[in-house]
């Protein structure tokens, strides 16, 4: 059994070691917390992402995307809160200097065993979980990087990077609601980078200060929203299972109480995944209310209002906000999928752990590798012309003919490509070549016409 200490350390040498992901500037000394998406990364990412769009953009008729600035006019998140709220409860640690997040501290105290629920517990009651020693009261830290617009570094020329891709769907409402939608309900969708200065950055793509977004803003009649908020849970549920192949039990729903829950918040779901450091956020769901749309209005003077055609009357929308971090979906895919076992080294010595990422062929980074069984003319030719048929039909595969067979297989079980087609002195008398599944590890032969088509009946 391989400890979940143990499968990270794993998950993230071979990030490095197959081009899935690198620590950035490493040449530099590296640039902690900021990572690359290497070759097989950025595949993965932007696989995940396109089979984002497809299952909740195109593939509905009630959602239409967006693409807005990473930096907006400022008084945007002055109206939004962020300036205000946007923050991070804060401690040190008087003897280690060690820094928390002080509503981490509470919430792994609150989870230890014999925890007393009755008892509302304060930072002052917690000590330094790595050295004992006393923490310093809370200080809220801004989470917003600031920056300057223009030549003058001065206040009247501050701007923010986003902290979330939320705000520029409520920034454009107004602007979609006259030109392209006027019947509710309707959402909007946007994918692109957030920034936060966070306190506690780590667990690799887990917490950083420089990641991605998928969000939607579904704008709802008020007495629809309940309803809406169902439906979206169960869009989250089936990308889950039925996109990403999660397994139910490595999945939680966390219903957040009353007295937990943001003021403008009328129900919040976090959905969190058991990660091998523990049970934590993945996504999150909610009903904003028209706490955002109200804001905007009351900061722009503008009448965000939306007519129901049917009673003539002017309302504000209620928004529902499922919120996806697209980073993090790379991490859970990774983990989830990452399959290790012990094999005997090729030299016969000690056991090594032996690793295969089991994707779902929709989402791996390569569909499939041609492998010449010999470096030999004949066989090359066939194998590299089937390659480059796939590539002209858009679909990422890799012709491989260095070093033995198995090495090959094992090199594309580790980047986790479903098929590997082995082209052998039989094929040129047969015209078949054999395909080896990675889960099943079954080898069929079929005929070399026949190999494109097979390939895209199981991508569908
Ligand atoms: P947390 O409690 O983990 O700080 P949050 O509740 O502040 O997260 P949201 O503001 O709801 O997170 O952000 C929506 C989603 O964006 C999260 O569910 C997560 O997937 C992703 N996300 C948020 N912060 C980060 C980060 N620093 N690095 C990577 N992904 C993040």
């Amino acid at each position: 059994m391989i400890s979940p200490e143990k499968k990270m350390d794993l998950l993230v040498s071979l990030c490095k070691r197959r081009g899935f992901i690198y620590p950035d500037s490493e040449i530099y000394g590296g640039f902690a917390n900021a990572f690359d998406y290497g070759p097989y990364g950025v595949e993965l990412k932007n696989n995940i992402r396109d089979a984002w769009w497809d299952m909740f953009v195109r593939g509905r008729g009630d959602v239409i995307g967006l693409d807005a600035p990473i930096i907006q006019n400022p008084k945007m998140w002055e109206a939004s809160g962020h300036l205000q709220n946007f923050s991070d409860p804060l401690v040190d640690c008087k003897r280690c200097k060690r820094r928390f997040r002080a509503d981490h501290l509470l919430e792994a105290k609150q989870a230890e065993p014999g925890y007393d629920k009755e008892k509302p517990l304060e930072i002052a009651d917690i000590k330094c979980p790595e050295c004992g020693g006393e923490l310093t009261d809370i200080r809220n830290f801004n989470l917003l990087f600031k920056t300057f617009i223009g030549v003058t570094e001065d206040v009247s020329n501050v701007a923010y990077l986003r902290g979330e891709t939320a705000g520029g769907m409520f920034v454009a409402w107004k602007n979609i609601r006259d030109s392209v939608r006027n019947k509710l309900p309707f959402g909007v969708a946007q994918v692109g980078k957030a920034f936060r200065n966070e306190i506690t950055p780590g667990n690799f793509i887990f917490r950083t200060r420089e990641f991605e977004q998928m969000e939607i803003e579904y704008f709802v009649k008020p007495a629809e929203a309940p309803q809406a908020f169902e439906l979206w849970l169960e869009g989250m549920k089936k990308w889950l299972s039925d996109v990403l192949h999660i397994k139910d039990e490595n999945l939680n729903f966390h219903e957040i109480p009353d007295e937990e829950r943001a003021f403008y918040s009328a129900r919040t779901i976090d959905v969190e995944y058991r990660y091998p450091f523990g049970l934590k956020e993945l996504y999150g769901l909610a009903n904003r209310t028209d706490y955002d749309l109200g804001r905007h209005q009351e900061y722009s003077k503008e009448d965000l209002r939306w007519l129901d055609p049917e009673t003539g009357e002017k309302i504000l929308p209620y928004v529902i906000e499922p919120s996806w971090g697209l980073s993090r979906t790379v991490l859970v895919t990774l983990l989830e999928h990452l399959d290790i076992d012990e094999a005997d080294t090729a030299e016969g010595g000690d056991k090594e752990p032996r690793m295969v990422l089991r994707l779902p062929p929709r989402l791996a980074p390569v569909k499939a590798a041609f492998l010449p069984l010999q470096k030999k003319d004949e066989l090359t030719t066939i194998a590299q012309e089937l390659a480059q048929s796939l590539r002209s039909e858009g679909i990422n595969v890799e012709y491989d003919e260095s070093g033995s067979i198995g090495k090959r297989y094992r090199r594309q079980d580790e980047v986790g490509t479903p098929w590997c087609f082995t082209v052998d002195f039989e094929s040129l008398e047969d015209k078949k070549v054999t395909v080896r599944d990675r889960d099943a590890m079954t080898q069929e032969r079929i005929a070399i016409a026949e190999v494109a088509g097979w390939i895209k009946d199981r991508l569908k």
